[in-house]
C-alpha cells in the first residue's frame, strides 16, 4: 500500500561548506511501508515467525507482494484490527492475548515472534513493546516474543528491515571474556551471495567473521567492544546506531555494488582485522577483472545516458554512484528518503562533484523537476513508473532492486543489466 502523507513544507536547497548541496523535502510521498520487510526477513529467518498487528489492507500488502506464501508453510500472518478495536470497544491487548495464544497451540514450533506493529495499531496506540513482554514472560522459555513498526506512518519501504534487526540487538548475546576482534556484516543477504562473500572473504585471510541476520534467528551472533561492522546495506540506521551502543565499531567502506565497490568493501573488511589491503586487492585479481568484463556490455548501451532516482528504498546514492562511475551514467538527481551522512558519507564522497541530491520527498515537485529534466531513465516506485511511461520516460522499479542479488563481484553485470533492461524493452516495442 501506498503510504500518502499530508503536504508540509519544502525547504530551499541547504549547502554546507565540503558536502553537496541537499534540497531538503517533506511533502507527499509515494512510497511502500516497512511491512513490506515481511517478504525478504521471513526467507532469510526461516524459524521466525512475523505476526502483523493491522488491517485487511495490510494482510492484502503482505500477501500479494509476497504470493509465495501460498506454496510454502506460512511464516506470517495477520492479526486482524476489527472495527469494534479501532472504535475501542474492544480490548485490544486481550484480543491479541488470544490470537497470540491460538498461534502458538497451533504452531508450537515457533520459537521467535515478532509482533509487528502498523498504521492501524499506532492509530488505536495499541502498545506492542509492553504486549511483547507481556508475551514473553507468558510463553517463558520456550517463545521468545519481540516487536517493531512496519507502520507507513513511521517507516518507508526497506525501513522495516531497520526496525526488526534493531529489535534484535538487544537479544545478541556478549562475546566469551577472550573472545577476539570479530567482523559481523549486517544487512539481510540472499544466502548464495552470503556463500560468495564467505568465499572472498576466506580467500584474503579474514576468519572470523559472522552475518546478520543469522539463517536461525535463535543463534544470534555476539556483539561487544572487539566487533567491527560492516554494512551490506545501506538503510540499517537504527540498528547500527544500536550496535554502535553495544560497544561495536562500524567500518566505512562504500557498498558492495559493482567492482569498485565491492572491492572497497573488502579491502575495509580485511583492513578492520588488519590485513593488508595489497594482499587483498591480489586476492581478488580475477573476481575484479571478471566483474569488469561483465560491466562491459550494459556500459556501451548506458554510457551518457541521464538517470534520476526518486526516494524510495534509501539504495539510491550507492547506486547512484556505481551507474555514474562504473556505467558511466550522467545523475540528474539522486533522491533518498534519508540521508543517514555517517552511514554514506564514503558514497558521498565517490559521487561525481555537483551531484544534486535531495533527501524526503515532496512528490509534485519531485515529477515537475523530472519531467523539466528529462532523464532517460528515471528509477521509482510503482506508483510513478507508468504516468512516466505514458510521458515517454524509461523506468525501473526501485523494489525491483532490493529484490535481486545485486551484491559483490559476481552480480556486478546482473546489477548493470538491470539499468539497460527498460531501454532494451523500450526498443523491442518499437521495432
Ligand atoms: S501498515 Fe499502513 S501503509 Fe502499510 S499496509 Fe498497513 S495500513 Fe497500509
Amino acid at each position: 500500500m501506498t503510504a500518502v502523507l499530508p503536504a508540509a513544507c519544502s525547504s530551499p536547497p541547504a549547502f554546507a561548506a565540503g558536502e553537496l548541496p541537499v534540497l531538503r523535502e517533506r511533502g507527499q510521498r509515494e512510497v511502500f511501508c516497512g511491512l513490506t520487510g515481511i517478504v525478504w526477513l521471513h526467507r532469510k529467518m526461516p524459524d521466525a515467525f512475523f505476526l502483523v498487528v493491522g488491517s485487511r489492507t495490510c494482510a492484502h500488502l503482505i500477501q500479494s507482494a509476497a504470493g509465495v506464501m501460498i506454496f510454502a508453510e506460512p511464516r506470517f500472518a495477520t492479526a486482524i484490527i476489527e472495527d469494534k478495536d479501532l472504535a475501542g470497544l474492544a480490548d485490544a491487548n486481550e484480543e491479541l492475548d488470544r490470537v497470540v495464544r491460538t498461534l502458538l497451540e497451533r504452531r508450537p514450533d515457533i520459537r521467535t515472534l515478532f509482533l509487528v506493529g502498523s498504521c492501524p495499531s499506532e492509530v488505536i496506540k495499541l502498545d506492542l513493546a509492553r504486549a511483547a513482554q507481556r508475551l514473553s514472560r507468558t510463553f517463558a522459555p520456550h517463545v521468545r516474543v519481540l516487536n517493531f513498526s512496519g507502520s507507513g506512518i513511521e517507516t518507508t519501504f526497506t525501513q522495516g528491515e531497520d526496525a526488526c534487526l534493531a529489535s534484535l540487538v538487544p537479544e545478541m548475546p556478549a562475546p566469551g571474556e577472550h573472545a577476539g576482534e570479530e567482523l559481523l556484516i549486517v544487512g539481510t543477504l540472499p544466502d548464495i551471495v552470503e556463500d560468495q562473500l564467505s568465499r572472498l572473504l576466506d580467500a584474503a585471510g579474514v576468519e572470523t567473521f559472522r552475518f546478520f541476520p543469522p539463517r536461525s534467528v535463535s543463534a544470534l551472533p555476539s556483539v561487544g567492544p572487539a566487533t567491527r561492522v560492516l554494512l551490506a546495506q545501506p538503510f540499517l540506521a537504527e540498528t547500527a546506531r544500536r550496535l554502535s551502543d553495544r560497544g561495536a565499531t562500524i567500518i566505512p567502506a562504500l557498498f558492495p555494488f559493482g567492482a569498485i565497490g565491492t572491492t572497497s568493501w573488502l579491502i575495509a573488511a580485511a583492513d578492520s582485522l588488519g590485513i593488508a589491503s595489497e594482499y587483498v586487492r591480489r586476492a581478488y585479481l580475477s573476481s575484479w577483472r571478471r566483474a569488469r568484463t561483465a560491466l562491459e556490455r550494459p556500459r556501451a548501451l548506458l554510457a551518457g545516458k541521464r538517470v534520476m532516482f526518486f526516494p524510495d528504498s534509501q539504495l539510491e546514492i550507492p547506486l547512484a554512484r556505481f551507474v555514474a562511475t562504473e556505467l558511466g551514467m550522467e545523475l540528474v538527481e539522486v533522491g533518498t528518503p534519508y540521508l543517514h551522512r555517517q552511514l554514506l558519507q564514503e558514497e558521498l564522497n565517490a559521487l561525481p562533484v555537483g551531484t544534486r541530491l535531495s533527501e524526503g520527498q515532496d512528490v509534485d515537485r519531485q515529477l515537475d523537476r523530472c519531467l523539466a529534466a528529462r532523464p532517460d531513465l528515471v528509477i521509482c516506485g510503482l506508483g510513478l513508473a507508468n504516468p512516466l511511461e505514458a510521458l515517454g520516460i524509461a523506468t525501473k522499479w526501485s523494489i525491483e532492486l532490493v529484490f535481486s542479488p545485486i551484491h559483490g563481484y559476481e552480480q556486478a553485470g546482473d546489477l548493470a543489466e538491470l539499468f539497460t533492461r527498460p531501454f532494451v524493452r523500450r526498443s523491442r516495442l518499437m521495432v
